[in-house]
């Protein structure tokens, strides 16, 4: 029966060393996030988001503006936050509603306040294999969990699964920077079991249930980034946990695997930004 990769737990530990260190600021990062629309999950995200900071002592302001704002008053709102020396950090919470490019209004962040490190500037650096100011929250959780649990890197297969700019092309070349052999996999990979088969470790973010344990090699570990409702309204991961924990030697659950690690690395990312501010 595989090891728990205990998201949750990671969480309270980092959380608290943060508080701690917050504590002792003279004065305190400020994260803003905008939120347009009103969609129902990216409220609950951004009211975590607020919580977890004002815990830890962070500043935290939500600005809301309706489905209907214009790109240009994001764009100037985003202007005068990057001019503002209180804000330390901005964090635009996606999708944006449909007629604004999300592009256009991540572009306009500055790299320096880019919390989330979805810049082109910050981007850019990661694809070149450098330092981004910050990394990116979820792919930056998930290596903490792993290191948390002594798991290898270096030298490993690692396979990730989706290939989007929020976890799937960031996680691979955070892996590549870490030595590993990356294979990445979306819905035109032919064959995903016989690639599976030969994964030491492995990232799904289909946000599909599509890992049982026959398809993965004995020993594995596998890291379950999705989160979805299944037609009866549980929340499920992209991995059928039973089946799979039989077969491999680490599994993050869903919840508390790598969702908690997430809001844990935007803290992370407050924090630092904050600290180079400095
Ligand atoms: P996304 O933008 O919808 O991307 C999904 C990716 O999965 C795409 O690259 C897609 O391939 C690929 N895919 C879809 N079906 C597949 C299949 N049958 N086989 C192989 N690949 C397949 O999703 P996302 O934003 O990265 O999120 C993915 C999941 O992670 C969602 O459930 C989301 O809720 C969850 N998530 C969780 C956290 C967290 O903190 N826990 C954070 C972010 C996301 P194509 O590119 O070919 O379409």
């Amino acid at each position: 029966m595989a090891q728990i990769l205990d998201g949750k737990k990671l969480r309270e530990k980092i959380l608290e060393s943060l508080k701690s260190k917050v504590e002792k600021f003279q004065t305190k990062p400020t994260l803003v996030v905008i939120l347009a629309g009103d969609n129902p999950a990216s409220k609950i995200y951004v009211n975590n988001k607020k919580k977890t900071a004002e815990k830890l002592g962070i500043n935290s302001q939500v600005i809301n503006y309706p489905a209907d704002v214009t790109e240009n008053e994001l764009l100037s709102k985003i202007e005068e936050l990057n001019n503002d020396n209180s804000v330390t950090a901005i964090l635009v919470q996606l999708p944006l509603p449909e007629h604004i490019s999300k592009e256009n209004i991540i572009d306009a962040i500055s790299p320096q306040k880019d919390v989330d490190g979805f810049t082109p500037y910050n981007f850019g650096r990661l694809f070149s294999g450098e330092e981004p100011i910050v990394y990116p929250c979820t792919p930056k959780g998930i290596l903490l969990l792993l290191d948390e649990y002594n798991i290898e890197i270096e030298g490993k297969h690692a396979v990730v699964i989706g290939r989007s700019n929020i976890v799937g092309r960031p996680m691979a070349q955070m892996l590549l920077k870490r030595n590993a052999t990356v294979t990445m996999c979306h819905s035109k990979t032919k064959n995903l079991a016989q690639i599976t088969k030969t994964a030491d470790i492995i990232i799904s973010a289909a946000g599909k249930n599509i890992i049982k344990g026959e398809i993965l090699k004995s020993d594995c570990v596998v890291v379950d980034v999705g989160i979805f409702k299944d037609e009866n309204g549980k929340t499920r991961g992209d991995v059928d946990f039973d089946s799979a924990s039989q077969i491999c030697s680490y599994i993050s659950p869903v919840p508390g695997g790598v969702g908690p690690m997430t809001i844990t690395s935007l803290m992370l990312n407050t924090v630092e930004l904050f600290e180079k501010s400095l």
